[in-house]
């Protein structure tokens, strides 16, 4: 039998209430030690099927889905306890079996492509923030901005008409109107203000700039 934890690991016990027909039990006494870390002192077959822990700290026998590294974050804690037992897949519907012994339920729309991803992630959002309106809820309150465009370098390329000369001008050096299409610069040759009409000026993309 493989056993996850050895003796003298650090380990911390999680809340076992959740996790379905926890080996030897879940008793109350054990649920006033949930989050404390404790020392590996044996681990043996319960039943000789499953493993099952004792601790140095703290009597009773544990569960191996109860317990984690003790070094390993709250959410990677969580991971595992979400790792579901079983999907099953009838028509639009996606069932997913938790460790808990509690379902969740997805279905997917008319509209929807079919995915084993989306089911399944829909489901765990459910089950994680406790239902579908709940999981709603959380997406609505996030605020989903549009990544800022990065800012295009824009160049034009400008013929002064009073002394000819051609020359190109970046967007911070220029000024538009909307309102009538034009562009407002100053010649670098002759220094006149300059307003050209922006259907006869040449704008390129300049993307090493
Ligand atoms: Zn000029």
């Amino acid at each position: 039998m493989d056993f996850k934890y050895k003796v003298g690991d650090k380990v911390r016990i999680l809340d076992g209430s959740n996790i379905a027909n926890y080996t030897g039990g879940f008793l109350l006494e054990m649920k006033k030690q949930v989050g404390r870390v404790a020392t590996v002192k044996e681990a043996f077959q319960f039943n000789g099927v499953r493993p099952a822990y004792r601790l140095s700290e703290i009597c009773f026998t544990w569960d191996e889905r109860g317990l984690f590294p003790a070094d390993a974050s709250p959410l990677v804690c969580n991971t595992e306890i979400f790792a579901p037992l079983r999907i099953v897949k009838n028509g639009v519907a996606t069932i997913v079996f938790w460790q808990d012994g509690t379902k969740t339920v997805v279905k997917r729309g008319s509209d929807e492509a079919e995915s084993d991803y989306a089911a399944f992630t829909a489901a765990l959002g459910i089950k994680v923030f406790g239902s579908n309106s709940a999981l709603k809820r959380i997406v609505s309150r996030t605020e989903t901005q549009e990544k800022k465009r990065k800012k295009e370098t824009l160049m034009y390329r400008c013929l002064c008409p009073y002394c000819h000369a051609e020359f190109n001008k970046g967007n911070s050096e220029i000024r538009i109107f909307p309102k009538d299409n034009s562009l407002r610069t100053n010649c670098p040759s002759c220094k006149s203000h300059l307003v050209l009409s922006l259907p006869d000026v040449e704008v390129e993309h300049d993307a090493d700039r």
